[in-house]
């Protein structure tokens, strides 16, 4: 998980602070208001904590490939227990969170399948689809650990513990992610296991 938690933080680091521009508008870009500094602050991030194509050269390679994925696969293993407990919470947010953590985490092992089978022969496939899959990654294990944390506020809700406004936050923050985020996940394996030829195609004359 480190290249995923530093590439993918890294990366989502830059899209919160630019959406943190854009929400205050015109406000938000001038430098006055410190917003464009977060956002200049986060940019460094996926150069200095390690570049995202090294970080994501690095999953693909010595941390998926080179085990033949066993430690990915235990992974996907968790995340289906969760994906189990989703479907035993009655619910639309429940049911929309599962179907969608599902579908990601056959997103994923479809890839770590796709990976450990061509890494032998088509090595630059395989490195040309890191990013995407660094992205799918992180997208999908950010969503199984929200729906974990939705378990939690449910199992509290029911028992009426806690801070009623606190815990159904919560599980409504869960619930977006899965629609917004975690609901791009088949896509990105699109890109994945199919995007090569496109970044292939140019000599570097070309360029
Ligand atoms: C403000 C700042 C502070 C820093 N502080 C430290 C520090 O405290 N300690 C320290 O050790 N270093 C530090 N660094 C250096 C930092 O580690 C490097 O900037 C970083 O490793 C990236 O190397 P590079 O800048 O030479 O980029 P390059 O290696 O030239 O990379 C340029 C681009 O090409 C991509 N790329 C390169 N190789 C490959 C490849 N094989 N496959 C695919 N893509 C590739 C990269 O992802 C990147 O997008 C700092 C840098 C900055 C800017």
């Amino acid at each position: 998980m480190i290249p995923v938690v530093k590439g993918w933080f890294t990366e989502t680091s830059i899209e919160v602070a630019s959406l943190g521009i854009q929400v205050h508008g015109g406000m938000g870009y001038i430098e006055e208001t410190g917003a464009a500094q977060y956002y200049r602050d986060a940019r460094i991030t996926t150069i200095y904590e390690g570049t995202t194509s090294i970080q994501a050269n690095d999953l693909v390679g010595r941390k998926i490939a080179r085990e033949a994925g066993a430690t990915a696969k235990a992974v996907i293993k968790d995340m289906k227990a969760t994906l189990r407990a989703l479907k035993a919470v009655e619910g639309e947010d429940f049911a929309a969170m599962a179907r969608h953590l599902a579908a990601g985490a056959k997103a994923v092992e479809q890839c770590v399948g796709w990976i450990v089978d061509t890494y032998a022969t088509d090595i630059k496939a395989v490195h040309a689809g890191s990013v995407p899959f660094l992205k799918l990654m992180g997208i999908v294990a950010g969503g199984w650990q929200m729906a974990r944390a939705a378990l939690a506020a449910q199992a509290k809700v029911a028992k009426g513990e806690g801070d009623a406004g606190f815990l159904t936050a919560k599980i409504a923050t869960a619930r977006f992610f899965a629609d917004h985020y975690l609901a791009q996940a088949p896509g990105l394996r699109e890109t994945v296991t199919g995007g090569a030829a496109g970044v292939m195609a140019l000599a570097a004359e070309q360029f």
